[in-house]
C-alpha cells in the first residue's frame, strides 16, 4: 500500500520517510499534504500512523447530548443554533427538564453525557454547578463532558471571577472533561470575520491549558471549510500541538466541516464584510483534513470522525484516513442539524458496531476519557434503545 516510488512521483518522498521514521511533520509538510492531488496516498500515510497507535480498533461511546439552552449573547456568523431571548426557536431547559431528558429512557445504557449550550445572558455559575451535581446524583455511572472554553469564559465574566476558578468549581461539582467546541479557527483574521465578540484563540488555548493543569482532560475541534486558508488550518493544528507538548491534556481532536445552511454566511453576504457564499465541503476535502490532522497532531492520541457532521458513510471511510473514533449514540443532536446536517439524530450501539465492522475494524466501546471497556465490562445491550 505504501509504495515509496509512488510518493517519489508525487514529490512527497521526504514526507513518506518522515512518517516511516515517526519524525514530526512541519508546516511545509502539511501544506504539501494538502496540495497533494492523490487523497488516497495522503490517507495511506495517515492510516499508517493510525494503525501504529490503535491497530485495528475503532472506538465508540454510549453517550447522550443535552443542550440546556440555545440563548446566546453572541451572534457567530457560522452558527445556526443560537437565538436571542424571546426570539422564535429560543429554548431554555429547567434543571428538571435536563434530568428528565437524561432519564427519559432509564433502560438505555449510557457512559457519557455531553452538555453544552449558548452563552446565556443570565444563568449564574451556581445553576450549572447544581445541574452537574444533580446529573451525577441521578446517573452516578455516567461521566460528564460539559461546557466549552467559550462557556467557561462567559461564566467567569458573569461571575466576576477567573476562568481557573470556574473550572475548579465545575470540576468539583462533577465535570470530568471539557468538550472541544469553540476553537473554530484560531486565526485572528478569520475570527474577526466570523465571531469577533467571542474569546480569541489565545484565550481558548489558555482555558484548555488551565483545565489540564487542574487535572481535567479536554478535546479540541477545528471548524473548517468557510473562509480560512489551508495555512490557517495548519497554524491551528500547530498551536494545539504546541499546547499538547506542554500539558498532555488533550485526548481527541475533532475536525468539523462547516455546515452553511441557516447561518449568516449562507444568507447575508454584504460585500463590505468580505464574506462570500460558502458551499459545503466535499468528501475529498473532509477525508484529506482528517488525514492531515492525524499526521500533524503526532501527540494527540485520538482523531474523531464525527458522524453527525460527516454523515455516517463518510465517517466509516474516514476510519481508513486516520480517524480511530466515531463518537457515539448521541440520542438527540441539535447544533449540527439546525445548520443542515443530513445525518441521523441518533444511533444504536448495534448500528455503530456494524458500521465499524463492515469498515474492516474491530469496534471497541470506550468511556468519555477513551478508556476501553474491558471485555465483560461492556454495558448491557438493550436492543434498539440506544
Ligand atoms: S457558536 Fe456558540 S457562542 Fe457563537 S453564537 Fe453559537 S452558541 Fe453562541
Amino acid at each position: 500500500m505504501l509504495d515509496r516510488e509512488h510518493y517519489k512521483r508525487l514529490g512527497m518522498e521526504e514526507i513518506f520517510h518522515k512518517v516511516e521514521d515517526n519524525t514530526r511533520l512541519e508546516m511545509e509538510d502539511g501544506l504539501r499534504l494538502y496540495q497533494c492531488p492523490d487523497v488516497v496516498a495522503v490517507g495511506a500515510l495517515a492510516d499508517r500512523v493510525r494503525r501504529r497507535l490503535h491497530g485495528n480498533a475503532a472506538y465508540y461511546v454510549l453517550n447522550q447530548h443535552i443542550n440546556y439552552s440555545n440563548i446566546c449573547v453572541h451572534g457567530c456568523r457560522f452558527c445556526a443554533f443560537h437565538r436571542k431571548a424571546g426570539e422564535q426557536g429560543a429554548f431554555e431547559l429547567s434543571l428538571e427538564e435536563v434530568l428528565h431528558k437524561l432519564n427519559e429512557r432509564p433502560e438505555r445504557s449510557l457512559r457519557e453525557v455531553h452538555i453544552v449550550g449558548g452563552c446565556h445572558p443570565a444563568l449564574p455559575l451556581g445553576y450549572f454547578e447544581d445541574m452537574i451535581r444533580r446529573v451525577k446524583a441521578s446517573r452516578p455511572e455516567v461521566q460528564v463532558k460539559a461546557f466549552t472554553a467559550v462557556e467557561i469564559a462567559h461564566f467567569a465574566q458573569l461571575e466576576g471571577t477567573s476562568t481557573r476558578s470556574v473550572l475548579a468549581r465545575l470540576h468539583k461539582a462533577g465535570v470530568d472533561m471539557l468538550p472541544g467546541g469553540g476553537a473554530e479557527i484560531f486565526s485572528p483574521r478569520i475570527r474577526n470575520l466570523l465571531c469577533p465578540e467571542k474569546l480569541d484563540g489565545e484565550k481558548w488555548l489558555k482555558i484548555n491549558g488551565e483545565a489540564h493543569e487542574l487535572g481535567m482532560k479536554t478535546n479540541a475541534t477545528m471548524l473548517y471549510g468557510h473562509l480560512e486558508t489551508e495555512g490557517e488550518r495548519l497554524e491551528h493544528l500547530l498551536a494545539l500541538r504546541q499546547l499538547q507538548d506542554r500539558t498532555g491534556g488533550f485526548t481527541c481532536f475533532i475536525p468539523l466541516p462547516f455546515q452553511p445552511s441557516n447561518t449568516q454566511l449562507a444568507t447575508t453576504l454584504p460585500a463590505s464584510t468580505q464574506l462570500r457564499k460558502i458551499q459545503p465541503t466535499t468528501g475529498v476535502e473532509d477525508l484529506k483534513t482528517i488525514a492531515v490532522s492525524r499526521l500533524m497532531l503526532d501527540n494527540f492520541p485520538h482523531i474523531k470522525a464525527y458522524w453527525v457532521m460527516l454523515t455516517l458513510k463518510l465517517a466509516q471511510v474516514a476510519l481508513h484516513f486516520g480517524a480511530d473514533d466515531l463518537d457515539g449514540t448521541i440520542v438527540e443532536e441539535k447544533i449540527g442539524h439546525m445548520a443542515g446536517a443530513e445525518s441521523e439524530q441518533a444511533l444504536t450501539r448495534e448500528e455503530l458496531e456494524r458500521i465499524i465492522r463492515e469498515g474492516g475494524f474491530n469496534p471497541v466501546e470506550r468511556d468519555c476519557l477513551f478508556n476501553a471497556a474491558s471485555p465483560g465490562e461492556s454495558l448491557p445491550a438493550t436492543g434498539t434503545e440506544n
